[in-house]
């Protein structure tokens, strides 16, 4: 197990206080990471800074060139980053290999286009006797920061874009699941420019804190919960830098009458529960119109009363368990303060065993209004309530606080177009949900961030629009 952080090219012990690394399928102990220090977190901020002229001024197909290389070793290196996935979050095995590792590696090869296509808008001239030039410049070096949802794909996204952009990165993945992190970081030492990645591990509030603190980050980017994103949202404001937030969600899947719905039923067995239902974009809030909603209720209880949970590699698993017992524990209270005030038409208790599992859960009957319904419980939970027609469906979809993932659910196309132009949300699919491609942006509005992962329009968390100006 490798535990080294790459600090300034070279892979180093942490000279911090020692973290374990649980197995959340036994509750175990398996191993221990020790956080950066503070000199070490200084390092690789300088580090950063200092490896800013050279990668900036790096011809894009020179980085381009990079990040195929990236892309390459990781595909060569997918089994075994996918093991210590699998391990330390508790994913189901074959799943953490092939429904994870290639939008991981893609997201690279999509970002070495990308570097190459980057362009300013416009070139001319604008005041008599002067030639005006827009140019896109890399920001400056990048604090990021990830979640532990999927540590080695929220990585690549935190990684690939500024990398195309020719922005020095400090990541610090998430403190519960370093391990895949701390691998890529020991493939890459080579690859990259000196200084051009360096990995710190440690806490949010302490070590995280120092990061986007740091007066030579030009640039904070965080995927994760709202509170860490205010935390940016906070250090930012005391130094004026740019940032970029994908945080948490809660996703409404809208389901007009005429809808598919044993499609509804298994879009939610397999989209729901996916990675235990800890996914921002995950379908957990079924909105069903009237006359579909006893229909709908009785096949999404059929699909997920099917699901095997288990140990990641045991045969058939499905769902693995939560990633830690904190994270069963917020989850249970969930439908523990639901219980009462609706139905659990399936699961509603704990897994068996030493892990942390906690069995797929349907709740119907469930108030527009009622905690579950409105905040994020990230774990394997759906909650079933009923609109009355599109305005009134609309209505509740767009009054929460997030503003991530959603989906509508019609054979009308006009009705589709029309919830699809109305919802206020970063990305909505139309008879699907979860599909994500390295083309279109992971977008975020409201509570749930600024600005976007993946496509291009990644790129402008770590550009800057300059004007040129030449007289003659
Ligand atoms: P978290 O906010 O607790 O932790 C995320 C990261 O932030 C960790 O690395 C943590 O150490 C760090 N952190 C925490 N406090 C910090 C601080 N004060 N300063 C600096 N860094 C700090 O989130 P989590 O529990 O790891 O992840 C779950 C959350 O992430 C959910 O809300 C989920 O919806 C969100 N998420 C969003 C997306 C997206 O694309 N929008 C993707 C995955 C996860």
């Amino acid at each position: 197990m490798q535990t080294k952080i790459l600090i300034n090219g070279e892979m180093v012990d942490g000279t911090g206080e020692a973290l374990d690394v649980m197995n959340p399928a036994t509750g175990e102990v398996i191993g221990a990471v020790n956080e950066a220090g503070s000199e070490q977190i200084e390092a690789a901020v300088r580090s950063s800074a200092e490896a800013f002229d050279s990668f900036a001024g790096m011809p894009p197909a020179d980085r381009a060139a990079i990040l195929l290389q990236i892309a390459d070793i990781l595909e060569e290196h997918s089994q075994e980053l996918a093991e210590l996935e699998s391990l330390d979050v508790g994913k189901p095995w074959p799943s953490a290999l092939d429904d994870e590792m290639p939008l991981t590696i893609d997201v690279f090869r999509f970002f070495a286009g990308a570097a190459r296509a980057m362009t300013g808008s416009a070139a001319g001239e604008y005041v008599a006797g002067h030639t005006s030039m827009i140019r896109r410049d890399p920001v400056g070096p990048v604090a990021a920061i990830a979640p532990w949802n999927y540590p080695l794909m929220m990585a690549s996204w935190k990684l690939a874009a500024p990398i195309a952009a020719g922005c020095p990165v400090v990541l610090k993945p998430s403190e519960i699941t370093p391990l895949s992190t701390l691998r890529m970081a020991e493939l890459l030492q080579d690859v990259l420019p000196k200084g051009v990645l360096n990995v710190i591990h440690g806490r949010g509030p302490t070590v995280g804190d120092a990061l986007i603190n740091s007066p030579q980050m030009e640039a904070i980017s965080v995927t994760g919960s709202p509170a860490t994103g205010m935390a940016a949202m906070r250090a930012a404001s005391q130094q004026i830098r740019h940032v970029h937030l994908e945080l948490g969600g809660k996703a409404p899947v809208i389901v007009f009458n005429d809808a598919d719905l044993e499609a509804v039923a298994e879009a939610i067995r397999f989209g729901s529960y996916f990675n235990a239902g800890q996914d921002c974009a995950q379908p957990c809030r079924v909105m069903v119109a009237a006359k579909a909603y006893d229909k709908l209720v009785s096949a999404i209880e059929g699909q997920v009363s099917q699901i095997q949970i288990g140990a990641p590699k045991a045969e058939g698993t499905e769902m693995g368990p939560l990633v830690s017992l904190a994270q069963r524990d917020r989850v249970a209270g969930f439908v523990e303060r639901a219980r009462g005030a609706a139905e659990i038409v399936t699961g509603g208790a704990e897994g068996d065993g030493q892990g942390f599992f906690y069995q797929p859960t349907v709740i119907a009957n469930v108030d527009n209004n009622a905690e579950v319904a409105c905040k994020e419980v990230f774990g394997p939970v759906v909650t079933v309530s009923r609109f009355s027609d599109a305005d009134d469906a609309l209505s509740i979809a767009n009054s929460g606080s997030y503003g991530l993932a959603s989906s509508v659910w019609t054979r009308d196309v006009g009705r589709a177009m029309q919830m699809t132009s109305k919802l206020r949300y970063g990305f909505t699919w139309v008879n699907t949900h979860g599909v994500a491609t390295p083309e279109m942006p992971w977008a975020a509005m409201k509570g749930s961030g600024t600005g976007s992962d993946m496509s291009v329009y990644a790129l402008d968390a770590y550009t800057a629009i300059r004007h040129v100006m030449v007289a003659h």
